[in-house]
């Protein structure tokens, strides 16, 4: 079996300020980091750490940047055949800038990402997508495939809704199910968090799993609930925790490990995954993942 990621391929260009500039305003930094980014490629470097054959399908622009993307998953051991080259496109791009607090400021340019077409349907395995590509290529891939289908609705997009039909588990956090199901109870608990993902499920043998941080994940169907709590750690830098959370989950369902049974190894990847700089850089191996579990 596999784990089929469609989603998106950035690279992130990011520079320290002591900082952010104001509208109108220069501010000179130092220097700039280059980093491999976006939803799908980072869910893609989680999935193949944790062990799952990893394919990922996606576009990128035809200069150096896409190139060099192709070749950092390429060295994940990922699958990058289902990878567009699109000439004369550029490859996404995140220009991202951080002050002394850690606060930032985040430009994305879609590039070839939003030229994504729709791929194939993917009939073994697990399919998992993020909201970085467009909705429209994903509606055919979603409706006609037969894996387990995961979405995780990042960023929060209205228009995919149409979606949420054809899926298996949609995986959301808090500031996302707050965009698709907004609080009218003020008072923001587990409960209320059950009440809501309820109101998402379209199907009664879908899950929706809602991420909450250093409060950990709490998976809901329709008739029944469960919530691991997070391992306990100091976060160094928590940028793409969601991101591994889901690739995680996706190659322990690719092994045939049921979702109630597969977060609490997601939630410690995840954690492990606070623990580095960056998003694809810190996701962890599935020996560091079993070791912390130990
Ligand atoms: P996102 O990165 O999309 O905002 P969350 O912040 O909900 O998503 O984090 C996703 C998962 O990462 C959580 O469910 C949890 O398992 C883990 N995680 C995030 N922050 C922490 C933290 N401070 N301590 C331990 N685990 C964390």
């Amino acid at each position: 079996m596999a784990v089929h990621i469609v989603g998106s391929i950035n690279i992130d260009i990011i520079t320290s300020l002591d900082r952010l500039p104001l509208p109108g305003e220069t501010v000179l930094a130092d220097a700039t980091a280059r980093l491999p980014g976006g939803k799908g490629a980072n869910q893609a470097v989680a999935a193949a750490r944790m062990g799952a054959q990893t394919r990922m399908i996606g576009a990128v622009g035809d200069g150096d940047a896409g190139r060099w993307m192709v070749q950092r998953l390429a060295a994940d051991d990922i699958d990058v055949s289902g990878v567009e080259t699109l000439a004369g496109e550029e490859t996404g791009t995140a220009y991202i800038a951080v002050d002394a607090e850690g606060e930032n400021q985040i430009i994305v340019v879609s590039g070839a990402n939003a030229r994504l077409k729709a791929p194939a349907p993917v009939n073994e395995g697990v399919l998992l997508s993020q909201l970085e590509v467009p909705v429209a290529a994903l509606l055919p891939v979603f409706a006609q495939s037969k894996a387990v289908r995961i979405l995780n609705t990042a960023p929060a997009l209205s228009e995919a809704k149409a979606l949420f039909e054809h899926v298996d588990i949609l995986v959301l956090n808090e500031h996302e199910l707050g965009v698709y199901v907004p609080s009218d109870s003020g008072t923001v608990d587990c409960e209320d968090y059950i009440v809501r993902a309820r109101r998402l499920l379209a199907r009664e043998d879908q899950a929706v799993v809602v991420t909450l941080g250093a409060n950990g994940a709490i998976a809901v169907r329709k008739d029944r609930h469960r919530h691991v709590a997070a391992v306990p750690v100091i976060p160094v830098d928590t940028i793409g925790a969601g991101d591994c959370f889901c690739g995680a989950l996706a190659a322990l369902l690719d092994e045939g490990r049921c979702l109630e049974d597969a977060l609490s190894c997601a939630s410690a990847a995840a954690a492990l995954c606070t623990l580095g700089q960056g998003a694809a850089p810190s996701m962890p191996t599935r020996a560091a993942v079993l070791d912390l579990l130990s």
